[in-house]
This record gives C-alpha cells, sequence and structure tokens, in this order.
C-alpha cells in the first residue's frame, strides 16, 4: 500500500473541489487498503472529515487517535447509538425511527448528537423517501430546538454518477437533492452533500460543501469512461512463484481441466486464490504481470493458489508476480475481464494477505 498515493490523491481532490471539503470513506478497512493506515495518510493529505458505514468503523477510527469529523451512516435497529454519540460521531439518519433513536441516545449521554438527514433522491437505497421527507425534517426541527440533535447535514447519493452530469437521472437527482434542501433549509445544516468520487470528478454542480470520495482516494477508476484523472493506484497486490516445472503439450491445468498446453512449457505457481480475494472466475481471464511480461491465469483459480503457462521464459521460484496495480495490470483491467468494478477486485483481498505500507509519514 502507498500511503503517499493516498496523500496525494485526496490533494488532487481538494484541489478539484474548490471550497468544498473532503470526507475520505475508509469503509470495508478503507476498500480494503487498512482503515488507519489510509485515514491518517488521507487527512494527512487534507481530507477534514471521514466516512464509513458502522459505528464499529468509527469507533476504530476513535481508538486509533483520529479527532477528525467522522460520519457514520449504517447501523441496525437494535444497536446500543450511546457509544457512538459519546465518541462525537457524527450519525446518518433515515427516517424517525433513527431520529428517535438518536435523541434517546443524545439524553442517555448528556450530548448534543450531530446528525445528517438523507433524502432519498432515486437510489432507492438508504434515506427518507420524498414523501416522508417534511415530516423527517419537521421531527429535526424539533429535536434540534431541543437541544438534542444538531442537524449538522443534509444529504443523498447518486445511482449513476459513473455515468456523467449528462445523464437524465444524474439531472434528476440532482433537482430533487435541490428540492429536499429547500424543503429542509430551516434546518440549516453545516455541510450539504451528493457527491461520491464520479461525481466529484465530472461534475463540480454535486460538490455543495462536501464530497464523499471513496474509490478516488485509493487511485480507482470510478468513472471509466472519463478516464482516470491522472489518480495513482495506492494498493499494489504482489506474491511470489512458489514453484515451477516443466510440462508436456497437452497437460490439463487446475480443476476441471479449463485450460490445456499448448506446447511443452513451463508452469508457475503463485499462492493466491479465491481464499485471498482472487475471484474464482479471473480464470482464463485475467493478467498477471512478471518481469514486465503479462500472462493470463492459467485455468481456474483455486483456493489458495493459481498457475501461470510461462512459456519457455525465464521465470523462477521466487520471482515476483504482480498480481494488480501500479505499473499495471490495473484492478480496473482485472474488474473489465470478469464483469465489475476496480472497487470490488481491492475490497475481495481477503484479511490473510499482510498489507505492507509504503511512503509512511
Ligand atoms: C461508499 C460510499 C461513498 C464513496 O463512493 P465512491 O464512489 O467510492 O467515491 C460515498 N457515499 C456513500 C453513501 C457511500 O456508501
Amino acid at each position: 500500500m502507498d500511503l503517499q498515493a493516498i496523500r496525494d490523491n485526496v490533494a488532487d481532490l481538494r484541489a478539484r473541489v474548490g471550497d468544498a471539503e473532503v470526507m475520505a470513506v475508509v469503509k470495508a478497512d478503507a476498500y480494503g487498503h487498512g482503515l488507519v493506515p489510509s485515514a491518517r495518510a488521507a487527512v494527512q493529505g487534507g481530507a477534514s472529515w471521514l466516512g464509513v458505514a458502522f459505528l464499529e468503523e468509527a469507533i476504530a477510527l476513535r481508538a486509533a487517535g483520529l479527532g477528525h469529523r467522522v460520519l457514520a451512516w449504517l447501523y441496525s435497529p437494535t444497536e446500543d447509538l450511546a457509544p457512538a454519540v459519546a465518541a462525537d460521531v457524527d450519525l446518518g439518519v433515515y427516517n424517525q425511527a433513527e431520529l428517535a433513536r438518536v435523541v434517546a441516545a443524545a439524553e442517555q449521554t448528556g450530548r448534543t448528537a450531530r446528525v445528517h438527514l438523507k433524502a432519498d433522491t432515486g437510489l432507492s437505497r438508504g434515506g427518507s423517501p420524498v414523501a416522508e421527507w417534511p415530516d423527517l425534517v419537521e421531527a429535526a426541527a424539533k429535536a434540534q430546538a431541543g437541544g438534542a440533535v444538531d442537524v449538522a447535514g443534509v444529504w443523498s447519493h447518486l445511482a449513476s454518477s459513473e455515468e456523467g452530469p449528462g445523464h437524465a437521472l444524474n439531472q434528476q437527482q440532482k433537482a430533487a437533492f435541490a428540492e429536499a434542501l429547500d424543503v429542509a433549509r430551516e434546518l440549516r445544516p453545516e455541510v450539504r452533500h451528493l457527491a461520491n468520487s464520479a461525481a466529484l470528478l465530472t461534475d463540480p454542480d454535486t460538490h455543495y460543501d462536501l464530497v464523499r470520495a471513496g474509490a478516488s482516494v485509493y487511485g480507482l477508476v470510478p468513472a471509466p469512461a472519463f478516464g482516470d484523472f491522472g489518480l495513482r493506484p495506492a494498493m499494489t497486490l504482489v506474491a511470489e512463484v512458489v514453484l515451477t516445472k516443466r510440462v508436456p503439450a497437452g497437460s490439463g491445468v487446475s480443476y476441471r481441466h479449463r485450460y490445456t498446453t499448448s506446447d511443452e512449457t513451463t508452469l508457475a505457481l503463485v499462492p493466491l486464490g479465491y481464499g485471498d480475494g482472487v475471484p474464482r472466475n479471473a480464470g482464463n481471464a485475467v493478467p498477471l504481470r512478471i518481469k514486465g511480461k503479462r500472462y493470463i491465469v492459467a485455468g481456474v483459480v483455486a483456493m489458495d493458489q493459481l498457475v501461470l503457462d510461462v512459456g519457455d521464459d525465464d521465470v523462477q521460484p521466487g520471482d515476483e508476480v504482480v498480481l494488480f496495480g501500479a505499473g499495471g495490470p490495473t484492478a480496473l483491467e482485472w474488474a473489465e475481464a470478469i464483469g465489475t468494478i476496480d472497487y470490488e477486485i481491492v475490497t475481495r483481498v481477503g484479511s490473510r494477505v499482510p498489507r505492507t505500507y509504503v511512503g509512511e509519514q
């Protein structure tokens, strides 16, 4: 993991959004990059907010000494919210039941809880439907007047931001967000926020006061049709060849012989598999790099290992294998080869794979 890439990417994003602040989204172990080191690098690069899905993630940031604003937006109906309020974590709120639970947690802790009311402007995931929005705003206004909560944010999330500002759904959602803000104007939220990475890169109209940047922080490619914006991948997944052997033409390779050697050749064994997050269907599809040359995975990926057909090339046990990352192949190339997005490729890398960091400060 290249922490300097995270710092530089965040600094670049900050420069793109003018006066808006940057929230570095570090959910899911910072998209597989490691929660605390990634969060530290992001704040060093200029992020003033951190974003997570779950309360545990927010508490872990606090435990590591990160005192920045943290927003958590997903918790269960039975979870105790008091520890998060006590830890000064901002909470996403989607409906009146959640608001009531935050108010109760505020009373229990004797603190004012900061909430971010989320409007569902078309994703149909979290957030208040348009029909319930005025009542949620009114309930929040009451709670704010009573001192239990401070409505710090009003926000929403886009469904097709990677399509760019011209796409009809983005135009609809932007208009719906503007209406939701208008309904909530008396709450005087400190920050209005809509943009994820793709929106912040492609559409300045979405920047408002704060942008929620995840993929772009890690140098992924959130809107491939618009290019990579010069961001640098922070994660490089590497392994070592553990074994090589010569086999004859016509040798079936890996489970169910989905690959057969066409000539006498050298096979190289790489000790990473789907137990480490290399998708099983990466077999016969994705490239890896050894000494500057690329080889497609031969046959299916097993739980712990995969095989490369390196022909007559000089590949030896101990040689470094780059699965994806800086210098390529990119996580995006992997994603496109197997029909997913690069977010999933990096986030899947399993806990069995040791994380090492360069560029620490
Ligand atoms: C994950 C997430 C983000 C970050 O999205 P990227 O596309 O990775 O920038 C922003 N907002 C919400 C609500 C999210 O769940």
